[in-house]
C-alpha cells in the first residue's frame, strides 16, 4: 500500500500546489472583506470601488478553481483506486498455485469487494482530505499569525487535545476492523459455499440450516459494524465537545479584544469569517487521522495474502527433453505423511504412461508434482538431469497439458474454450476436435463451435464437458499430456476411442492417471506403473 502511495506521490503535490493556490486566494479575498468593512465604517481610508472591484475579480477566478480541484480529487481517486485494484490481482496472478490452492479464495473475493470499499472510504478519501485540510490550516495559520497569534495559540490547544485523542482511539478501531474483515471474509466464504450447493441445499432440505447459519455469520458482521460505528460516534462527540468549548472562549476573547479597541469591526468579522480556516482543518484532520489508522490493519492482511512462501529463482527455459526421472523422491502434504517415499521413476519423451493404483494411493500427487504445483521434500525430478525445480514455470506450463479431473469452462463460446484466447487455424481446432470425439457433438449444434457455455457447463453434459477438456488439451500441441481420470465421465466406447486417438498421437509423452483400464488398450502403453503404499512400481502383466 504505502508502496503503491509512493507511485502517486506527484500527484498528491500538485493536488497540495492546487490547493495552496486556491487557499491563498481564499485569505486574501478574507482581507479584502475585513478592508471594506474597516471602510464602510469609517475604521481604515481608502477608496471603497477600488476593493470591490479587487474583490469581485478575486471572487471570479476563485470559483473556476475550486471546480478545478473538486475534478481533480475526484479523478485521483478513480484512478487510484483503479490502480490499486489492477496491480492487487497481479499480485494475485503471481501466487504459486499451490499456495493459492491452500486458501479459501472467497478471501481474495472478500478483499477486492469490502476491504478495498474501506480502503476507498477510509484511506484514499482521507487522505485526499488530509492534503486539503493542511493547506487549509496552514493558510488560517499565516492568517491568524498576521491578525492575532493569540487565537492561534489556542486553536494549536485545540489541535494537541484532538490529536492526542485521535491516537488513543485507533488503537482498538484498528483492531475492530481487522477483525470485521476477518468475519467478512468467513461470510463471502459462506455465501459462496451456499450458492455452490444450491441443489444439494434443496433436496436435502437444509435450507433451515443454512438460514441459521447465514443469520449467525450476518449477525456477526453487522454486530462489529455496531461496535466500530459506536467507538467512532464516541470519539466524534468527544472532539465535538471539545470544539464547541473552545469555539465559545474563542468569541469571548475576540469580543473583549473589540469592546477594549484592540481590534476593528472588520478584523471580528474577519476572526469570525476565517476561524473556520482553523477550526474546519482540525476537525478534519481529527476524524481523517483514526479512519487512516484504522485501515491499516486491512492493508497489511492485503499484503500478506499476496506472499508466495516459496519465491525460490528458476532459471532454465524449457526446450524440449529426452528424459524424466525421479530420483530418490520423497513427498507429503503434511509432516511426516508420507505419500511417496524414496521413489525411483524413469519415463522417455515421446513414450506413452498408464499410471493406475487404489484411490487415495497418491496417483494425482505425481501428476502435481510433475506439473510443479508442489516441491518434493527431499529427492528431485530431474528433467535431462536439470532439476524441474529450476526450470521456469512460463515455459514449462506452456509446453505441457494439463486435463484434469476437475474441468473449468469460461462462460463464453466453445472456440474460446478450446483455443482459451489463443490463434489456432481452423485445421487445427477440426482435428483437435476430432481426436476428442467431439465432432458429431459440434455438428449438432445450430451455433457450432459459437454455442456460448453457461456457468462452467451447464447446458452440456458431464461426459462433452470433459470431451472439450481433451480437445483443449490437444490444441495446443504439447509436448507432455497429463490426464486424470479424464476418462471416467465418459460411457466406455467414448471413452476407448479417445484413448485410442490419444495414444496414437507421434511425438508426445502421455502420461494418464486412470483406475478406468481398457484390457485391449493396454499393449498401446509403454509402460504401466502402480502407485501404491508410497512406492511406483512398474506393474506385473
Ligand atoms: P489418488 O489420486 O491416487 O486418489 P491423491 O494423490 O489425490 O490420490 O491423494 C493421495 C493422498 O494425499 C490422499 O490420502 C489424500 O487425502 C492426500 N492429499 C491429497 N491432496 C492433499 C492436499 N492438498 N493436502 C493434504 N493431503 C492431500
Ligand atoms: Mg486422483
Amino acid at each position: 500500500m504505502y508502496k503503491h502511495i509512493k507511485k502517486f506521490i506527484p500527484f498528491l503535490i500538485f493536488l497540495g500546489l492546487f490547493s495552496v493556490v486556491v487557499a491563498t486566494i481564499e485569505v486574501i479575498l478574507s482581507i479584502q472583506i475585513k478592508n471594506i468593512i474597516d471602510i464602510a465604517t469609517n475604521q481604515l481610508s481608502g477608496s471603497f470601488s477600488d476593493e470591490a472591484i479587487k474583490t469581485l475579480i478575486l471572487a471570479f477566478v476563485l470559483l473556476p478553481l475550486v471546480v478545478g480541484l473538486a475534478i481533480f480529487r475526484g479523478k485521483f481517486l478513480k484512478k487510484a483506486l483503479e490502480r490499486y485494484k489492477h496491480n492487487y490481482l497481479n499480485g494475485i496472478l503471481k501466487k504459486n498455485i499451490n499456495e493459492f490452492n491452500q486458501e479459501n479464495n472467497a478471501n481474495y473475493i472478500s478483499i477486492m469487494t469490502n476491504d478495498f470499499d474501506q480502503i476507498e472510504k477510509n484511506f484514499l478519501v482521507p487522505l485526499i482530505d488530509l492534503i486539503h485540510s493542511l493547506t487549509n490550516l496552514i493558510s488560517g495559520i499565516v492568517l491568524f499569525v498576521i491578525i492575532s497569534p493569540i487565537i492561534l495559540l489556542i486553536s494549536f490547544g485545540l489541535v494537541i487535545v484532538n490529536i492526542i485523542i485521535s491516537v488513543i482511539a485507533s488503537s482498538p478501531l484498528k483492531k475492530h476492523t481487522k477483525e470485521r474483515s476477518k468475519l467478512f471474509e468467513d461470510y463471502t466464504g459462506y455465501i459462496k459455499e451456499v450458492l455452490s450447493a444450491f441443489h444439494i441445499i434443496k433436496t436435502n432440505n437444509l435450507e433451515d440450516k443454512v438460514k441459521q447459519d447465514f443469520h449467525e455469520k450476518s449477525k456477526l458482521v453487522q454486530e462489529k459494524g455496531y461496535v466500530i460505528d459506536k467507538i467512532s460516534s464516541f470519539i466524534f462527540a468527544i472532539q465535538n465537545a471539545n470544539f464547541t468549548i473552545t469555539f465559545l472562549a474563542l468569541f469571548l476573547i475576540v469580543a473583549f479584544m473589540s469592546i477594549e479597541g484592540f481590534i476593528s469591526f472588520g478584523v471580528v468579522v474577519l476572526i469570525i469569517n476565517s476561524i473556520e480556516k482553523l477550526v474546519w482543518p482540525i476537525i478534519n484532520l481529527s476524524e481523517s487521522l483514526p479512519k487512516m489508522f484504522m485501515v491499516g490493519g486491512i492493508v497489511k492482511k492485503l499484503e500478506e495474502s499476496l506472499k508466495n512462501k516459496d519465491n525460490y529463482l528458476e532459471t532454465v527455459e524449457f526446450n524440449d527433453f529426452e528424459k524424466i526421472k525421479f530420483n530418490n523422491l520423497t513427498f507429503s502434504y503434511e509432516e511426516d505423511n508420507y505419500i511417496l517415499n524414496d521413489v525411483n521413476l524413469e519415463l522417455e519423451s515421446g513414450k506413452k504412461y498408464l499410471i493406475i493404483g487404489p484411490s487415495g494411493g497418491g496417483k494425482s500427487t505425481v501428476l502435481r508434482l510433475l506439473r510443479k504445483y508442489f516441491q518434493p521434500n527431499s529427492g528431485d525430478i530431474l528433467i535431462d538431469d536439470v532439476s524441474l525445480r529450476d526450470i521456469k514455470k512460463e515455459s514449462y506450463f506452456q509446453l505441457i497439458s494439463n486435463i484434469e479431473q476437475n474441468i473449468f469452462l469460461f462462460e463464453d463460446t466453445i472456440r474460446n474454450n478450446l483455443t482459451l484466447y489463443k490463434d489456432y487455424s481452423d485445421e487445427e481446432i477440426y482435428d483437435a476436435i476430432e481426436k476428442a470425439g467431439l465432432t458429431d457433438f459440434i455438428n449438432s449444434l445450430p451455433d457450432g463451435l459459437e454455442t456460448i457455455i453457461y456457468d462452467n457447463g451447464k447446458n452440456i453434459s458431464g461426459g462433452e464437458k470433459s470431451r472439450i477438456a481433451i480437445a483443449r488439451g490437444l490444441i495446443n500441441k504439447s509436448k507432455i499430456i497429463f490426464l486424470d481420470e479424464t476418462f471416467a465421465s465418459l460411457d466406455p466406447k467414448k471413452a476407448k476411442a479417445i484413448e485410442k486417438s490419444i495414444l496414437a498421437l507421434k511425438n508426445v509423452t502421455i502420461i494418464n492417471v486412470s483406475h478406468v483400464v481398457f484390457r485391449e488398450h493396454q499393449n498401446l502403453y509403454d509402460g504401466i506403473f502402480v502407485v501404491n503404499n508410497q512406492k511406483i512400481i512398474p506393474k506385473e502383466s
